[in-house]
């Protein structure tokens, strides 16, 4: 196949640098543009950037010129985007206004009627949205991912909203540091401690999820109609975000039916042959102590969603753990994920 030429937009900031990690070696995408604000632009990538990846920058990237974040200035098939949330809305919209496909991170277009909010294994069909773009006509469109903690619990709660239907889902995050970006919280704020409060954060986990098991209808996406209440809360971790969940089905069944539910579940997409897909999709611990942040996170290079503690519920039916890698499978490896289910949808073109 020939590579898609992609750009990056923020590719200096802490998700920016995941996706050129990420896509270094990418069978289908190479990185030709990086773009970043006015404060990089016209240096070298490797003098622009204060790399935090464990592994070296990719050989081809150290050299390149970082531009303009404008699409005058990004000659690209399509763009990720992990640009700061305060310029997204008129920069993701220019892009993709001069007709260029903008796969994003940021929260901006998230809840936009039109805008798909993609897990590729849990609304694929929501894709649909894309034609309904009122720019879509010049090629470009806006395709978004979910927060990060709002990833792994979809994932996680799939295979019961599927075998169940949800009635409610109580959740509590413990959430990693990297998910806050660089510097994110100060040492002094954080060591031997824990914040109980993540700007903005719960009230995301407490729609996205309504979105992404809505149903796609001619009027738009029709949101699933269960409750969720989230409490949200920053530790000491570097990366993995663990959230303990109870969740109350629609249709009650017993702890051995639900374990077995999550034993058997396969990957629905598995049969498109994605790059990115992990195996397994969920990892199902039996071992009590499990899952783990610094053992568990990076499991299926960090795409893997990591289930544990399945246990009857006092108040609801169930309740378990699950780990979730927020930089990889919460941010630029979704994103990327998205990108290779656009590109199997025939979504994502070569532009001459
Ligand atoms: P970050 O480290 O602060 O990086 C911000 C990036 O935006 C930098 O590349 C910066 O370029 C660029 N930028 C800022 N102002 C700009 C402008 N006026 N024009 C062009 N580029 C500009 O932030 P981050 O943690 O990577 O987060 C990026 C986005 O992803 C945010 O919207 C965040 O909410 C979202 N997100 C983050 C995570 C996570 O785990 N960290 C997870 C999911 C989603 P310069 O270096 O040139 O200033």
């Amino acid at each position: 196949m020939q590579k898609y030429r992609v750009g990056v937009l923020g590719a200096t900031g802490a998700v920016g640098q995941k996706f050129v990690e990420l896509l270094d070696g990418h069978p289908w995408f190479e990185v030709v543009a990086l773009a970043a604000s006015e404060r990089s632009a016209g240096k070298k990538y490797i003098d622009a950037v204060n790399w935090i990846g464990a592994t070296p920058i990719p050989e081809k990237i150290a050299d390149q010129t970082v531009v303009l974040a404008n699409p005058e200035e990004v000659d690209a098939d399509f763009v990720f985007s992990g640009v700061d949330a305060s310029v997204a809305l008129e920069m993701e919209m220019a892009f993709a206004q001069a007709g260029m496909p903008v796969i994003s991170n940021t929260r901006n277009y998230r809840m936009e009627p039109t805008v798909p909010l993609l897990v590729p294994e849990v609304n694929p069909e929501h894709l649909a949205l894309i034609d309904r773009q009122a720019y879509s006509d010049h090629g470009g469109f806006i395709v978004t991912n979910p927060n990060c903690s709002t990833v792994g619990l979809v994932l996680a709660l799939l295979p019961l909203q599927k075998a169940f239907g949800l009635e409610a889902v109580h959740v509590v995050t413990m959430q990693a540091l990297s998910g806050a970006g660089y510097p994110g919280v100060p040492s002094l704020d954080i060591l031997s401690n824990v914040v109980p409060h993540i700007g903005g954060e719960e009230a995301k986990m407490e729609t996205e999820p309504l979105k992404l098991f809505g149903t796609l209808t001619e009027q738009g996406i029709q949101f699933a109609d269960f409750k969720i209440s989230a409490s949200c809360n920053r530790v000491s971790v570097l990366d993995g975000h663990t959230e303990s969940v109870s969740v109350k089905l629609k249709t009650a069944a017993d702890l051995a039916a639900i374990k077995a539910v999550f034993r058997a579940f396969e990957d629905p997409i598995a049969h498109l042959g994605l790059p990115s897909s992990p195996t397994p999709l969920i990892k199902l611990f039996e071992d009590e102590r499990f899952p783990q942040p610094r053992r568990h996170a990076s499991l299926g290079n960090g795409m893997t969603v990591s289930v544990g503690r399945v246990r009857a519920d006092a108040l609801f039916d169930v309740k378990f753990t699950l780990l979730v890698h927020n930089t990889i499978r919460g941010a630029a490896g979704g994103a990327i994920l998205n990108a290779e289910l656009l590109v199997s949808k025939g979504y994502l073109k070569h532009r001459i």
